[in-house]
C-alpha cells in the first residue's frame, strides 16, 4: 500500500516515518521547500527524541521520500494523510485554509480511474468531513473515487514517535466498508484498541479528549490556589484524588497552566463549535480564562517578594511548553517574558531546545541575554523562574544555585526541587500549591 502524508509538521513527519518504519511505503509532500530538501537529506528541522535515526533508517531503506511537486505525490499515494496545520483564527475557531488547498489540490490533480482515501488527521471541527466531500466533488473533474477517514492523532510532542507507535487507541471515523477495510490494514499491526464510528464522532472526541484534559490542568490549578492559601499540599491532594479509578491521576500536576500548538487552540475552537451549534459552553469559557490569566501568578508572586522589578537580575528556566521539545507555540514563557521586559526587567533565558524558536521573536538585547547553560543564566541573579520540567533542571544541586546567585529567590512554576530542601538550604522558594511553604515563606521575611 503507498501512503502519501500532506504536511511534514510536528504530526506529518511523526506518522510518516513510523508509518515506514511499519513497513509501508511513504511519500511525503510539503509546500515548504526548505523543510523537504531538510528532510530529504534526513536532517530534522525539529527537536523530537528519536526521530532524526527513525528519517534516517528508513531513507537508507528506501520506504521514506519527500517531494513539493504535488503531481507525482497524488499520482503515487494510494491513502493520503492530512497532517496540515488548523492554527486559530481572532476568533478563536479553527483556520481550516490549509486543510482546503490541500485538499482542493488533491482533487484537482488526481489521476483518472484510480481510487483514493483521503484521511483527515489534522485536528478539525465536527463537520469538516463534509466540506472535505463537497470541495472534492466541485474540484476533481477526473472521476477519481474518493473515501474520506477521520483519523485525528493524538500524539503529544516530546514522546511523539512512542506515541504514534503505541497509542492508547486508534479512532477511526469512516462510511464506507472498502475504507474500513484498508484503514484497519494500515493499523493490523498496533497493538491496541480502534474505536470505528461515523466521521462525525470521530471529530468530536479529538476536540472532546484535549478540552476535558485541558479542563482536568484548570482545575487542578484552581485546587492548588486553595492549598495556598489554607496551608494544604496539592501534591497530596492530587494524589488523594488521582487514586479514584473513576478520576485518574494523569493531568493533575499543578503548575503555571496548559500551553503549546493544541490546548489552547483546540479548547478555543471547541468552544466556538459549541457556539455556533448554540450549545452551552461556560464550562469551556471558564477552563480558557483561567489557563489565560494563570502566567500572571509568577509577576504577582515575584513583584510580592522584589516589589519594584525595574531593571532587576532575573533568570527564567525553560522556555518550550513542554520538556523534551523545541515548541514555543502557546507556551507560558511567552507571556511571562512579555510581562517582564514590560516591567523593564534584565533577563537572563535559557532552555535547552527552544533557544532558537524564541529568540525569532524576543531577539537578544541589551535587556535579553540568552545562557548556554542553566548555570550560566543565574549567576548574580535575583531571582530564578522555572517554567518548563526538563530534566537537566532537576540534576542541578540546590547548593550550586544558591551560591551563584545574587539573592537565592526561585519561583518554580513547575514544582521541579524538594521544598524541604529548599528551604533548609535558605532559599525565597515559591513553589505551586504548596501552603505550608508560603505560610513560612510569610513569616520568614
Ligand atoms: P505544523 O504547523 O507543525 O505543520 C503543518 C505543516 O503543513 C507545515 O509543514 C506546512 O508547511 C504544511 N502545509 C501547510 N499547507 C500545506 C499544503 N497546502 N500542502 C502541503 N503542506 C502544507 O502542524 P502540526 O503541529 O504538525 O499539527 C498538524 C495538525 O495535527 C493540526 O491540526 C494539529 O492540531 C494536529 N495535532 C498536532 C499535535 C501536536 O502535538 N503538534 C498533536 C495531535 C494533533
Amino acid at each position: 500500500m503507498k501512503i502519501g502524508v500532506v504536511g511534514t509538521g510536528y504530526v506529518g513527519i511523526v506518522t510518516g516515518s513510523c508509518l515506514a518504519d511499519k513497513g509501508f511505503d511513504v511519500l511525503c509532500f510539503d509546500v515548504d521547500e526548505a523543510k523537504i530538501a531538510a528532510y530529504s537529506k534526513g536532517k530534522s528541522v525539529i527537536y523530537e527524541p528519536g526521530l532524526e535515526d527513525l528519517i534516517k533508517r528508513n531513507l537508507q531503506e528506501g520506504r521514506l521520500n519527500f517531494t513539493t511537486d504535488i503531481r507525482s505525490f497524488i499520482e503515487y499515494a494510494e491513502v493520503i494523510f492530512l497532517c496540515v496545520g488548523t492554527p486559530p483564527l481572532p476568533d478563536g475557531s479553527a483556520d481550516l485554509s490549509q486543510v482546503e488547498t490541500a485538499v482542493r489540490n488533491i482533487a484537482e490533480y488526481a489521476p483518472p480511474n484510480s481510487y483514493k482515501i483521503i484521511v483527515e488527521k489534522s485536528t478539525v471541527p465536527v463537520g469538516t468531513h463534509k466540506r472535505l466531500q463537497t470541495i472534492t466533488r466541485l474540484y476533481n473533474k477526473s472521476k477519481t473515487e474518493f473515501d474520506f477517514v477521520v483519523n485525528s492523532e493524538f500524539l503529544r510532542e516530546g514522546s511523539a514517535i512512542g506515541d504514534f507507535l503505541n497509542p492508547d487507541r486508534v479512532v477511526i471515523g469512516l462510511e464506507t466498508e472498502k475504507a474500513k477495510e484498508i484503514m484497519l490494514k494500515i493499523y493490523s499491526d498496533f497493538d491496541t484498541e480502534r474505536v470505528v464510528v461515523d466521521p462525525a464522532s470521530a471529530e468530536i472526541i479529538k476536540y472532546a479528549s484535549n478540552s476535558f484534559l485541558a479542563m482536568k490542568i484548570s482545575f487542578i490549578n484552581t485546587v492548588a490556589d486553595l492549598c495556598e492559601k489554607t496551608g494544604a499540599d496539592i501534591g497530596k491532594v492530587a494524589d488523594g484524588i488521582g487514586f479514584d479509578k473513576r478520576i485518574g491521576r494523569a493531568f493533575l500536576n499543578a503548575g503555571i497552566g496548559y500551553g503549546g500548538s493544541c490546548f489552547p487552540k483546540d479548547v478555543k475552537a471547541f468552544i466556538n463549535v459549541l457556539d455556533s451549534q448554540s450549545v452551552e459552553s461556560s464550562i469551556l469559557k471558564a477552563v480558557e480564562s483561567f489557563n489565560r490569566y494563570r502566567p500572571n501568578k509568577i509577576i504577582k508572586i515575584l513583584e510580592e517578594e522584589l516589589w519594584i522589578l525595574k531593571d532587576k537580575d532575573i533568570a527564567v528556566w525553560g522556555l518550550a511548553f513542554k520538556p523534551e521539545t523545541d515548541d514555543i507555540r502557546e507556551a507560558p514563557s511567552l507571556n511571562v517574558v512579555s510581562s517582564l521586559i514590560e516591567r523593564g526587567v534584565n533577563l537572563k533565558l535559557y532552555d535547552p531546545e527552544a533557544k532558537n524558536n524564541f529568540e525569532k521573536l524576543f531577539p537578544e538585547s541589551d535587556k535579553l541575554k540568552y545562557a548556554t547553560s542553566p548555570m550560566e543564566a543565574i549567576e548574580d541573579t535575583e531571582a530564578l523562574i522555572i517554567l518548563t520540567e526538563w530534566d537537566e533542571f532537576k540534576k542541578v544541586k540546590p547548593d550550586d544555585i544558591f551560591k551563584a546567585m545574587k539573592l537565592p529567590v526561585v519561583v518554580d512554576g513547575r514544582n521541579v526541587f524538594a521544598e524541604t530542601d529548599m528551604i533548609k538550604k535558605g532559599f525565597r522558594y515559591f513553589p505551586i500549591g504548596k501552603g505550608k511553604v508560603f505560610d513560612m515563606m510569610k513569616k520568614t521575611v
